[in-house]
């Protein structure tokens, strides 16, 4: 099966790509962020990649909609560093209200940071580097909101979130089921997110949530069970370039069953 994936273009770092009907993919550093487009020519940010990323993510985005940034939400798929890096840096020039997961909320509020990352559960580079990550909650309380349980998502009416927790506790992933695109963040990586020469070179393979930062694999399996149920189409990742193949389902079972058993 993995020789059918075909990556929908190589990524170079600062050129958003449309992945699929108005979705919009930029790569900060290691990182992917979306900008999705809905029916009015308004646009919903998802995720706001590394710190200090800020002003390349506005430039992007004014070249993108042609000096005419009509961004009416963020939305985040989960709160880890390089998910939430220029958020606060947005939100001075950008306005606009940033949705989360309700269990996720502790962690942009300044209430609970995420447990210290695990350097000892892979061999790579980055794994090594991983103490060094920033894992403090940032506290953007004046801007956020919990996302509806009803899994409607603000400005996308396409769209609906689904919970995948287990990489965090308030992990979502997003899908547009006319097209069967899935927004995925970290519930699954197109690279081996813990060696430092994969993600240079980013090869091209499915894997589960970067291990270093992951709290729970059997809930990240049972998520990774629930995405394969959708059928996805087109693979839109957080770390890693988006793919496009004919069903991903087989595989991502089989990757949900690689998934180490143990808690954390
Ligand atoms: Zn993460
Ligand atoms: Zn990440």
């Amino acid at each position: 099966m993995s020789d059918t994936y075909m990556p929908l273009t190589s990524v170079k770092s600062g050129v958003c790509k449309e992945y699929a009907k108005g979705v919009y993919g930029l790569t900060v550093q290691i990182v992917n962020v979306y900008f999705i487009m809905n029916s009015s020519g308004e646009a919903v940010l998802i995720d706001c990649g590394m710190p200090k990323s800020a002003s390349f993510i506005m430039k992007e985005a004014e070249k993108l909609f042609e000096g005419d940034v009509r961004l009416k939400a963020i939305i985040l798929t989960h709160g880890h560093f390089d998910h939430v890096g220029a958020l606060e840096e947005l939100l001075e020039k950008w306005s606009v209200p940033v949705f989360i997961h309700s269990e996720e909320m502790p962690y942009v509020t300044g209430k609970a940071d995420y447990p210290p990352a695990k350097p000892q559960v892979k061999s790579g580079l980055v794994a090594k580097l991983s103490p060094l990550f920033p894992r403090h909650s940032i506290d953007v309380s004046s801007s956020v909101k919990p996302l509806h349980e009803d899994g409607t998502v603000p400005f996308l009416e396409e769209w609906k979130w689904i919970g995948t927790p287990g990489h965090t506790p308030g992990h979502i992933s997003l899908f547009r089921q006319s097209d069967k695109t899935l927004i995925a963040g970290d519930a699954i990586t197109t690279v081996e997110q813990e060696s430092l020469l994969e993600v240079a070179i980013q090869k091209q393979e499915l894997n589960g949530p970067p291990a270093y930062f992951t709290m729970d694999w059997p809930k990240a399996a049972d998520s990774i069970r629930k995405l394969a149920a959708l059928k996805p189409a087109s693979l839109l990742t957080g770390h890693g370039v988006p793919m496009k193949g004919t069903d991903f389902s087989q595989e991502l079972n089989s990757l949900s069953n690689r998934l180490p058993a143990s808690q954390g």
